[in-house]
């Protein structure tokens, strides 16, 4: 796959479970387990390569957010403690200054009492302020990229709103690239600039989020954004689906891997279609049938 993102844009990358999605999070951040293996022709953050940078600039430049906050905080430690550490470690700040900025950074993601929440541990604190504890933690340094995978998909809807309005702030006071992961294609077309959506581990269309209800050229796309729900879905009738499964690697093949549910597929999709522009550089689709 090849992904841009340009400073204080956002991107929402969608696709199903066992799309990819996840995994390119991870290569992106050096965290795919033994034996994976990455390769990339480039893998740039800001100009440089990630693999020159040292565990210092990459610990600064480089935030990512999980689903589930307790992956990313130690539970027997607190929680200003956990995010001091950064600066003392990728900074080589005091610790009092450390602990300074902690408490600044829990206040800045609107954290209310920052001093005395910073003081207790991960469990005393809510799911919702969990999460934007781990964002203030990305906040320590100065971000150049934020990963967030589905940061809002283990919390309550009202919380998820909050997030969703920290992760617009983010970006654009410090002017970080976001990458925002999520199945969730109504929240991203809520929060991103752009979509990039993906299947069977490849990126099938790219477009920006203004012509996603509307413009989606892809089947794939067009099916996604048919199975959101909305106030005047008939609830009487069942809720649209895309029937089938994704392929699993181990049943890729030389043609489109879309082929078994596209109602559109013609003998042509045996070929694999190449990602292209469509409608201009900003809109690419892959799909020998794209209108
Ligand atoms: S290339 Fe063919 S099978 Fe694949 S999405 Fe397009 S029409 Fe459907």
């Amino acid at each position: 796959m090849s992904l841009t993102i340009a400073p204080g844009e956002i991107v929402g990358l969608v696709g199903e479970s066992g799309s990819g999605k996840s995994l390119t999070a991870a290569a992106i951040g050096g965290l795919v387990p033994y034996p994976g293996v990455v390769r990339a022709e480039a893998l740039r953050l800001c100009g440089t390569d990630i693999a020159d940078m040292s565990p210092k600039e990459l610990g600064t430049s480089l935030a990512m957010v999980f689903q589930d906050p307790m992956a990313s905080l130690n539970p027997a430690l607190r929680v200003g403690g956990q995010l001091a550490e950064v600066a003392i470690v990728h900074q080589n700040a005091s610790r009092a200054d450390a602990h300074r900025r902690a408490v600044d950074r829990l206040g800045h993601v609107h954290i209310p009492e920052p001093e005395r929440r910073a003081r207790q541990h991960p469990h005393e604190l809510s799911g919702g302020m969990r999460q934007r504890a781990v964002i203030a933690m990305g906040l320590m340094g100065t971000p150049r990229l934020i990963i967030a995978d589905e940061p809002t998909t283990a919390l309550d809807v009202t919380v998820q709103r909050q997030i969703l309005t920290l992760l617009r702030e983010v970006p654009a006071e410090t002017g970080a690239a976001t990458l925002f992961i999520s199945h969730d294609i109504a929240v991203v077309g809520e929060l991103c600039d752009r979509v990039v959506v993906m299947y069977a581990g490849r990126v099938v269309e790219e477009l920006p989020v203004k012509h996603l209800a509307e413009g989606a050229a892809h089947p794939y796309t067009r099916a996604l954004v048919a199975s959101v729900p909305d106030m005047d879905t008939d609830r009487s009738l069942p809720l649209a689906g895309i029937p089938g499964r994704p392929p699993t690697p181990a049943e890729f093949t030389d043609g489109c891997a879309f082929a078994a549910r596209c109602p559109l597929a013609t003998d042509r999709c045996a070929d694999n279609p190449p990602l292209v522009d469509h409608d201009g550089p900003a809109h690419r689709v892959a799909c020998w049938e794209a209108k």
